[in-house]
């Protein structure tokens, strides 16, 4: 018998519930294409998800034109167009203090 053991990682991406009827402007490319998703990554054994990188998926904003991701929480503007209730107060927002974190 000869086994192959396999490592890797799966993301799990889906849609974010209550916000999949909103469509935002991407803030790399500047188009109105991006979309919410959640994704979670898990470390994979053997192609099974063994263990979640992070305890919650992650909230992000995602855009398909130029592949970018933000997480949701630089994004008020988003969050006040889901519809899960919670109001982010608009704190600094349009300051824009050069303290986000932007990777590309
Ligand atoms: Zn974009």
């Amino acid at each position: 018998m000869f086994f192959f053991f396999t490592c890797g990682t799966h993301t799990f991406t889906s849609r974010l519930k209550g916000y999949e009827h909103v469509t935002t402007q991407c803030q790399n490319c500047g188009n109105f294409t991006a979309n919410c998703y959640k994704r979670w990554e898990w470390f994979t054994f053997c192609f099974i998800p063994i263990i979640p990188f992070s305890l919650k998926p992650y909230h992000e904003v995602g855009c398909h034109v130029c592949n970018f991701f933000q997480d949701m929480k630089y994004r008020p503007d988003v969050q006040a167009q889901g519809g899960g209730g919670q109001q982010i107060p608009m704190q600094g927002y349009g300051g824009q203090q050069g303290s986000q974190p932007q990777y590309k």
